[in-house]
């Protein structure tokens, strides 16, 4: 079974527990029992954001212990500098926080791809598509519309030079004439703007959401990222 390591955890000293998204987009826990006395340099690489197969005996637990594991894929570069580990952080946080809360299992296959892809994109590219996770965990929760077409102008967008509004995306010509946007810059700050702000438009749609997405968000922006 291939699944995403979201988090690992140090347990009785030797083992490890991992929190992991599996291919089938579902939560599944692995235990590594004694691996950090006989395998120093595997459990490293047991760490999230990095991709394995786990070898299991075909039974559904809530935790398994598997037979066998193998690294399929990993997003760090050989050596791991420290904003690219602050990125991966930042992007694995949103990830687990609204996987572990929505629970959607096409999840799967976007963190997937999105992490194989990620030694080839340059800094901004990474920021980029962090952007676009909480774009996209706001519109599963019916904050915000992403549309691959300008909300003005309705010209199709180029994927790194559009801007942000609480109502939609804009073009870069569009986005230009409005002061108040920052270009391609979406974060922590933008969804608690938002979700306070009561000028925005974004608060009505906020109203209309189920009392669970509500405490989604509330507990979102309690966090800091
Ligand atoms: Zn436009």
């Amino acid at each position: 079974m291939t699944a995403i390591i979201l988090q690992k955890k140090v347990v009785n000293d030797t083992s490890l527990l991992l929190k992991t998204i599996s291919e089938k987009g579902l939560l599944q826990y692995f235990k590594i029992p004694g691996i950090l006395k006989s395998q120093k340099r595997s459990s490293m690489l047991l760490s999230a954001g990095n991709i394995w197969n786990f070898t299991t005996n075909n039974n559904i637990k809530k935790t398994i212990i598997p037979r066998e594991f193998n690294l399929v894929q990993s997003p760090f570069d050989k050596e791991v500098k420290y904003d690219e580990l602050k990125q991966i952080a930042e992007l694995l946080k949103i990830f687990d926080f609204f996987f572990s809360n929505l629970e959607l299992p096409s999840l799967y296959k976007k963190l997937y791809s999105l992490l194989e892809k990620w030694p080839v994109l340059n800094l901004d590219e990474r920021n980029n598509k962090i952007n676009r996770f909480y774009l996209f965990f706001l519109q599963e929760m019916g904050l915000f519309n992403f549309s691959d077409l300008c909300q003005k102008c309705k010209k199709p967008l180029n994927e790194n030079d559009y801007y942000f509004l609480a109502e939609g995306t804009l073009c870069e010509t569009c986005g230009k004439s409005n002061i108040v946007l920052d270009k391609n810059y979406f974060s922590y700050g933008w969804v608690s703007t938002c979700y306070y702000d009561k000028s925005i438009n974004v608060i009505d749609k906020y109203n209309n959401l189920s009392r669970a997405n509500r405490n989604l968000i509330c507990n979102f922006l309690s966090e800091s990222i």
